[in-house]
């Protein structure tokens, strides 16, 4: 039975835009480590708009969610981070349907499409230091809890430090990329930390 509603998944995107809101300060300046210094305040003005859109006209399907929060991402964010996120949610969005409800599962399955859809328009494969290193760890772990995704998603956004940027702006620093977190994984991980605090997880 399905016992995600569009008011779960209105929260995590309210849930969203106040992590973002609170962190961007530092995705910025990891972002000014190995990119143009953008990444928080491209983030913030995004889930600000979807909020604001949420609040003024609330879809009724978690399908319908997805799928407005991600047209209003592609508009508004501007950088590479936007068309990514956005198509993310709404090819998770076209994945669910107009169903009223739908189960963890679901969604799991749901976001897989999304971050296939990333992967296959950005280019990045899991290594390449973007937000595809924390993105698949967290859909593989969703089928198990939503606290399970949040912890994968730190850890791989973590796991990036180490690692030789090889898509996105970073990308031509080459070795000097090595040392930092990549500010796109970083803002996936409170994505997914947002999901499992609208499951009170
Ligand atoms: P921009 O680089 O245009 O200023 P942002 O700073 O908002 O955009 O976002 C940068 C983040 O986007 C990177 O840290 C990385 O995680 C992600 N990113 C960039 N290019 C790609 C790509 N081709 N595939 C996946 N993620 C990418
Ligand atoms: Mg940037
Ligand atoms: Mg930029």
């Amino acid at each position: 039975p399905g016992l995600l509603d569009a008011g779960f998944l209105r929260r995590w995107m309210t849930a969203a835009a106040a992590s973002v809101d609170r962190e961007a300060d530092r995705l910025t300046a990891l972002d000014s480590a190995i990119g143009d210094a953008d990444h928080g305040s491209n983030l913030r003005r995004g889930f600000t708009a979807v909020a604001s859109e949420l609040e003024k006209e609330p879809p009724d399907t978690p399908g319908a969610v997805l799928a407005l929060a991600g047209r209003h991402l592609i508009s508004t964010v501007g950088g590479a981070s936007g068309p990514l996120y956005g198509t993310l949610l709404r090819r998770a969005g076209k994945a669910l349907g107009d169903a009223a409800a739908v189960s963890r599962q679901e969604l799991a399955d749901a976001l897989r499409a999304g971050v296939d859809a990333v992967r296959q328009l950005g280019g990045a494969a899991p290594g390449d230091k973007t937000m595809v290193d924390a993105l698949v760890p967290a859909v593989d772990a969703l089928g198990t809890s939503f606290a399970a995704a949040r912890s994968a998603a730190e850890e791989g956004a973590l796991a990036t430090t180490p690692l030789r940027a090889r898509k996105g702006r970073a990308s031509y620093l080459g070795e000097r990329s090595v040392g930092h977190q990549d500010p796109g994984a970083a803002s996936s991980a409170l994505l997914v930390a947002a999901l499992a605090e609208a499951a009170g997880e």
